[in-house]
């Protein structure tokens, strides 16, 4: 088995290409076949290095690594032209003197299809008047000749496909400047690549009737073919911009991370025929079978990318995502790098933070109230567990440093003791738990309290909440 991603750099690596690649590497890892890297690059004139270099580094960062290539479609213009001339001494293409425009508008004026134009106008040009056309430099496209008949073939998403031929046009293969055609290329390198399946995107499947036209007229045998549904945005319109990043490299920036954007787009018309929705790569190379491809669209949906992340993260371990938290935490003014510095107390604190978080950036953002000096405090949470009742609450705070400095400062002690004065006091241990939680992290919602006292230490948890009682004392 031999399979190809084919993208032509004229973009950056968009989720649709990614999903593309990602399905045709499942496939290769799953039946130890090979996995092809394809740039077409023949568009001059919309290609440009730089999408080259994202499409690149979008795969790697995906983990989608190829066998073979990049291979570069320009590397095979001369065997494109070799074989659309081979078509045309079999008799299976013919020289057409005309433009394509003049061609169209004699069509559309005489309601008839425009391959029948083409043909009636070549059969016109006997083959004395085109030697003398060439000699005089008269530039001329060929078009292949579609045969009459149906034309059929097993698509593995679809199922059995049959288009008429009479509705495939005459399609040029080599324009009139001597550069080869998508079509023709395409064939001519899947074929010099020993491509035995294409899985690409359903935009694609216009196309097919004229690739498999080609093989059987070059008399090459035909790879398996698998068109993938496109993905739709949630409006239900095809996935662009307006419904957010489409760009891969938009959600490396975000934090996504990669094992969760493979997870995510293997999902995206595919999934493993139980219940599964978190899945490893090898799970998903174990479970992976082209047939089980949806054949309706599916859905981009952020929210379940989201959600996968944070159950990616969860599950790795904090010593990896800590350079992804540093960098972001690096850029902001407030942090203190010393405290970031620490590596033992970062993944103690990523440890915390991961489960909760749903990207890498989120982790970052819960990280401030325990890497910077100063507090930003959430009006919501002053306003609900401090400013209602600051006289009780200044008080059950005081209380509450108190008997925690009492005790040995670790989560199960800390625990005992507040829940010990809680007792004493006859009040719910919440009571004591929120006003302190918001002078400990300026929040309403964190990790487990008691965590969040050993994380910080006796020292600095007992100054937050001397300040905090300072504050609310003064409301
Ligand atoms: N280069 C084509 C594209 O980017 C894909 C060709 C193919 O997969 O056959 O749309």
């Amino acid at each position: 088995m031999r399979v190809r991603f084919a993208p032509s750099p004229t973009g950056y690596l968009h989720v649709g290409g990614a999903r593309t690649a990602l399905f045709n590497w499942l496939l290769a890892r799953k039946e130890g076949g090979t996995f092809v890297l394809r740039i077409e690059d023949t568009d001059q004139a919309r290609n440009r290095d730089e999408h080259v270099e994202a499409i690149l580094h979008g795969l790697s960062w995906l983990g989608l690594d190829w066998d073979e290539g990049p291979l570069y479609q320009s590397e095979g213009v001369k065997r494109h032209e070799q074989e659309a001339f081979r078509l045309l001494e079999e008799g299976k293409a013919y020289r057409d003197f005309a433009t394509p425009e003049s061609i169209r508008a004699e069509a559309s004026a005489r309601g008839v299809h425009p391959s029948s134009v083409a043909r009636e106008r070549a059969a016109l040009v006997t083959e004395k008047e085109a030697a003398s056309r060439i000699a005089a430099g008269k530039p001329y496209a060929l078009r292949f000749r579609v045969p009459p008949g149906e034309t059929s073939f097993t698509d593995v998403v679809h199922g059995d496909m049959r288009f008429a031929n009479e509705d495939v046009d005459d399609l040029v293969i080599l324009r009139s400047d001597g550069t080869p055609v998508y079509n023709l290329a395409v064939v001519s390198d899947d074929h010099a690549h020993g491509i035995s399946h294409v899985i690409r995107g359903d935009d694609h499947l216009s196309n097919t009737p004229k690739q498999v036209l080609l093989y059987r007229a070059l008399g090459y045998p035909e790879p398996v073919f698998g068109h993938v549904p496109l993905i739709l945005g949630a409006d239900g319109k095809r996935l662009s911009k307006r419904h957010g990043a489409t760009a891969v490299g938009d959600y490396e920036s975000q934090g996504i991370l990669p094992d969760a954007m493979v997870n995510f787009l293997a999902l995206l018309g595919w999934n493993p025929g139980d219940e599964r929705e978190v899945m490893s790569r090898d799970e998903l190379v174990e479970a992976f079978t082209p047939e089980r491809i949806l054949k309706k669209s599916s859905v981009f949906d952020l929210e379940k990318l989201a959600w996968l992340n944070g159950r990616h993260l969860a599950q790795r371990p904090s010593s990896t995502l800590l350079p992804g938290v540093r960098e972001r935490l690096a850029k902001r003014k407030e942090v203190d790098a010393a405290r970031t510095a620490d590596d033992a107390w970062m993944e103690s604190l990523v440890d915390l933070l991961k489960v909760r978080a749903r990207t890498v950036d989120e982790i970052a953002d819960q990280a401030m109230p325990y890497v910077c000096d100063t507090l930003a405090f959430d009006e919501a949470a002053v306003a609900k567990h401090w400013r209602k009742d600051p006289a009780r609450s200044a008080d059950y705070m005081e209380r509450t440093a108190a008997a925690l400095s009492a005790t040995e400062w670790s989560a199960a002690a800390l625990e005992e003791g507040l829940r010990g004065l809680a007792e004493e006091m006859g009040v719910g241990a919440g009571k004591l738990i929120h006003p302190l939680r918001v002078a400990l992290t300026g929040q309403s919602a964190s990790p487990g309290i008691f965590d969040v006292l050993t994380l910080l230490g006796s020292a600095r948890s007992l100054a937050r909440v001397e300040e905090a009682v300072r504050l609310v004392r003064a409301m």
